[in-house]
């Protein structure tokens, strides 16, 4: 049985949950979107669902990043990043081009997730100078995109929640 995640915005306007077999937040990614939008330390960190399971209370407002070259980019301009339009809480985001998947910020998670064994640090070309990324042993860098999805990484590791 997939994990339930429970999650919620600061002010509590907006509550939803979600089925993940996948809730190990490992991934922290340093591009401008999310560094922008939901990382104030350097980096937002993503996990993912299922977007069958999705159940929401309340109504979110909907950010669709435009993508800049000379910038930095996360997913691509397709992306839906869900927010709580009363107390900018990031919640989640959704791609139509991957339809059967949610991928929720690990910050607005209330339910306790797994610590990751390491971490993978994504779209550091992205990040400005003063962020400095806390790489520990065991740990992997990537300039842009790792090639193991969220799904590979867990089943690699055994770590996938059946
Ligand atoms: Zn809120
Ligand atoms: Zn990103």
């Amino acid at each position: 049985m997939p994990i339930t995640l429970e999650g919620s915005c600061r002010c509590g306007a907006v509550r939803f949950a979600l089925d993940s077999h996948t809730p190990h937040p490992y991934q922290r990614c340093y591009c401008s979107i999310c560094r922008k939008t939901a990382g104030g330390g350097g980096y937002a960190i993503n996990i993912m669902g299922t977007a069958a399971s999705l159940e929401v209370t309340g109504r979110t407002a909907v950010y669709r990043a435009g993508l800049r070259a000379d910038d930095g980019a996360c997913e691509t301009s397709s992306g839906r990043r869900h927010f709580c339009p009363a107390c900018a809480s990031a919640l989640w985001m959704a791609d139509p081009s991957w339809p059967d998947l949610v991928h929720p910020f690990a910050s607005a998670i209330d339910t306790p997730l797994p610590v990751p064994p390491a971490s993978t640090h994504l779209m550091l070309l992205y990040k400005p100078a003063w962020v400095v990324p806390q790489i520990a042993a065991g740990d992997a860098v990537f300039d842009e995109y790792p090639g193991e999805s969220i799904e590979d990484w867990h089943r690699a590791r055994g770590l996938w929640v059946d």
